[in-house]
């Protein structure tokens, strides 16, 4: 996941303040998401605890990089969370997603989650993964439960791959891309494949030809090109152009197209009060004013004021990054 929809998680021991006292706070959102629409996140890994450490992670530097699968929240407390989220709500999310600050395909019951979860609730899930544990047989089997899958691959040469993504030693680019090229093979759902490029990490001519050589192999849907738009765990990553953008596009061919930098319809609002909305998203990442108005529907001017006011309170502060106001919860640098 990323800049890729990975979202920092509510801080351990954060509760909801009334009758959902007894939750710890897995279930966000609807985030506004450049892929699915209105996306309700399920957060089923603890902050930061990684297969990866991307120089472009949102959510900051990981601090439990692991390969090993485990139940890290009792199953039946997730699907009781997300039943009662969901029916707080008064517009449905177009989409489930398995996401949040880690990799969700380290949770050790993500087959029999996505199974229980569309039954209770008839929406469709999507899980994005960063690959890394797709050649483990019981994780593909387990993703194919998923309606939508994200997978994503930044590098198809280790040196690229090792510097971008700065993996667990255990992590083997061969055996990824041989994990994702057996479970492509077998998998019926959709298929939307992230390749997020940094200028000086991974867009050599020889970087993006190992690239496209691996995505003309494979089953997708669509290839989606990023870019960092947020700050990363390194800060002065740059973007990557729209002019190269586009032409990297073109060379990657017809599936490829670049991700759209912003949701646009917002179809509602939820019953929690503005403020409480407006923290709960700016806790799980920065956003701009647009992407904070896409998510919940609050009219740009009366947001600027309920923005300013937080500011005045020390609640929340700005950051500028890549010429883009972001508002966060984080203390400035
Ligand atoms: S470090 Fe992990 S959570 Fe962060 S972007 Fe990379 S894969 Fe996603």
């Amino acid at each position: 996941m990323s800049q890729r929809n990975c979202f920092n998680s509510v801080p351990k021991g954060l509760y909801f303040p009334t009758e959902r006292r007894k939750f710890v706070h897995r279930i966000f959102g609807p985030v506004p998401s450049r892929r699915l629409g209105r996306s309700l996140g399920i957060d089923v890994i603890p902050h930061k605890t990684c297969s990866f450490d991307c120089v472009y992670c949102e959510c900051g530097a990981t601090t439990n990089k692991t390969c090993k699968r485990e139940e890290f929240y009792p199953l039946e407390e997730l699907l009781e969370e997300l039943d009662e989220r969901l029916s707080s709500m008064e517009v449905r999310p177009d989409y489930l997603t398995l996401s949040g600050a880690g990799e969700p395909t380290l949770y050790s019951r993500m087959g029999e989650l996505i199974r229980r979860a569309k039954e209770m609730t008839g929406l469709p899930v999507a899980v994005i993964t960063n690959s890394s544990l797709l050649h483990m047989e019981d994780v593909r089997r387990e993703l194919m439960e998923a309606d939508v899958v994200l997978p994503s691959l930044d590098a198809a040469r280790a040196e690229s791959f090792i510097k971008i993504n700065r993996p667990h030693r255990r992590c083997d680019l061969a055996e990824i891309m041989q994990g994702l090229k057996t479970f492509l093979s077998g998998y019926k759902g959709k298929v939307l494949f992230e390749v997020l490029l940094i200028d000086g990490y991974n867009t050599e001519p020889e970087d993006l030809e190992a690239l496209k050589e691996f995505l003309d192999s494979v089953r997708v849907d669509r290839i989606q090109l990023n870019t960092v738009v947020r700050p990363g765990t390194i800060r002065e990553l740059k973007a990557l152009g729209s002019e190269r953008l586009e032409e990297i596009r073109e060379f990657f061919g017809p599936k490829c197209e670049i991700v759209a930098s912003g949701y646009t319809s917002a179809k509602g609002k939820e019953t929690d009060t503005e403020i409480e909305e407006i923290l709960s998203l700016l806790k799980r990442r920065p956003c701009t004013l647009e992407d904070i108005h896409n998510s919940t529907g609050i009219p740009i001017p009366g947001l600027i004021k309920t923005l300013d006011e937080l500011i005045e309170k020390d609640e929340i502060t700005t950051n500028v990054f890549n010429g883009k106001t972001y508002y966060t919860t984080e203390a400035k640098d």
